[in-house]
């Protein structure tokens, strides 16, 4: 059985302050869950104050990016060694905003996720198609080109670490979201090339879905038998619409 995971990515949003009045409404909302595993991603500048504060709950905190180097002269960027020191278990990897804005390359990706598990960290590997991509029937080939880059050389012993967040661009922050069947579908394609990268053990990693998910249809979507978990944005801003998500 995967447990579901239900991540909250805050992206630039939230000072210490707020992040920390999030997690002082949120905890008592989810009190006792255990079903699912719940994870925040505030930025870099919170990520502090929500670890300390969530520290011996039932919900983690994790990094919205990372460099791959231990350490170095990389200028503005945060270092795994430094995520794990902090008390950090998650790093999203590829988000298509990164892609997008910040030059985000497969092999930068393929790096990040390799380094992740290296230093146990659990990677959060964002894959998406756009929506000229879908419209013109090319979202299995961007998938399986974005799996293929992201996971080169990737140690198959520690697969079933690994955590796919399918987000297809088109959906995220425009109030589309896939509908719970498109979802469930390419689900299924990742997972059957997720099986070709790393054998059986493709049955245990989880594939969240992203894309404007909100409390309506977080319910119809986490039903579908291969979509393991949420990965939310906008919705995950404030405590009682992102503990409604977790209590699908
Ligand atoms: P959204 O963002 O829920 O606001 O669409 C999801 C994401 O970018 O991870």
């Amino acid at each position: 059985m995967r447990k579901k995971l239900i991540a909250a990515n805050w992206k630039m949003y939230k000072t210490p302050s707020e992040a920390l009045t999030f997690v002082e409404a949120f905890l008592p909302l989810v009190a006792g869950h255990t079903r699912d595993e719940i994870v925040l991603f505030p930025s870099i500048t919170s990520l502090a104050t929500v670890i300390n504060r969530v520290r011996g709950t039932n919900v983690a905190a994790g990094a919205q990016s990372m460099h791959w180097a231990n350490e170095g002269a990389y200028t503005g960027h945060t270092s795994p060694v430094m995520l794990t020191t902090l008390g950090a278990t998650h790093v999203l990897i590829g988000h298509s905003e990164n892609r997008q804005y910040d030059n985000e390359t497969d092999e930068r990706i393929n790096l990040k996720v390799k380094a992740a598990i290296s230093h146990g960290l659990i990677p959060l590997l964002c894959i998406g198609e756009q929506l000229d991509e879908r419209e013109s029937g090319k979202t299995e080939d961007v998938l399986a080109s974005q799996l293929a880059g992201a996971l080169a050389g990737f140690p198959k012993e520690h697969a079933d670490k690994l955590v796919i967040a399918y987000e297809p661009v088109w959906a995220i922050g425009t109030g589309l979201t896939a509908t719970p069947e498109i979802a469930e579908e390419t689900h299924v394609i990742v997972r059957n090339h997720m099986a070709q990268h790393l054998g059986d053990v493709a049955n245990d990693i989880r594939i969240l879905y992203g894309g404007s998910v909100k409390p309506e249809n977080s319910k119809s979507l986490l039903e579908q038998p291969n979509i393991d978990g949420a990965l939310v944005g906008g919705a995950s801003l404030k405590p009682d619409s992102f503990a409604a998500i977790a209590q699908y």
